[in-house]
């Protein structure tokens, strides 16, 4: 089961920019800065109530978010819910014919625990599965 909506992820050309909008505009709360090489990604999460919004800038051009910007822009490019057993939710999903990015979760941002759901099987949206670290 989805515990709740973790964040929306947010692909943008550049996090120092974007951050004029959601520091300074939304007066959002920056509380983590990251590189998360294994997406290749820099990211950074604000804080909304109990959830987040994480901005991502890609490392290269031939990241998943580089690709993603060179395609469509910036914008919303995920959405994670949070689950307390992310191998249980794994089985689970893959028996509702949900296709997954990853067979076996990775490591996120923050330590987390993470695995990507292919668009194609979820409506068009990209979708995260996060199991947060003990603590966060
Ligand atoms: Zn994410």
């Amino acid at each position: 089961m989805f515990a709740r909506i973790d964040h929306l992820g947010i692909a943008v050309e550049s996090i120092d920019d974007a951050l004029a909008l959601y520091e300074r505009s939304y007066d959002m709360v920056l509380v983590h800065r990251e590189t998360v090489e294994s997406q290749g990604v820099e990211a950074v999460l604000l804080d909304v109530g109990e959830g987040h919004v994480e901005l991502l800038s890609p490392l290269g051009p031939d990241t998943p978010v580089g690709k993603f910007l060179a395609k469509r822009g910036p914008g919303i490019h995920h959405v994670a819910y949070q689950v307390t057993d992310i191998e249980a939710e794994l089985v689970r999903l893959r028996a509702a014919g949900i296709e997954l990015l990853d067979e076996t979760p990775r490591t996120g941002i923050r330590s987390s625990r993470v695995a990507f759901c292919h668009p194609r099987s979820t409506g068009g949206v990209l979708t995260e599965i996060v199991q947060p670290a003990e603590g966060h």
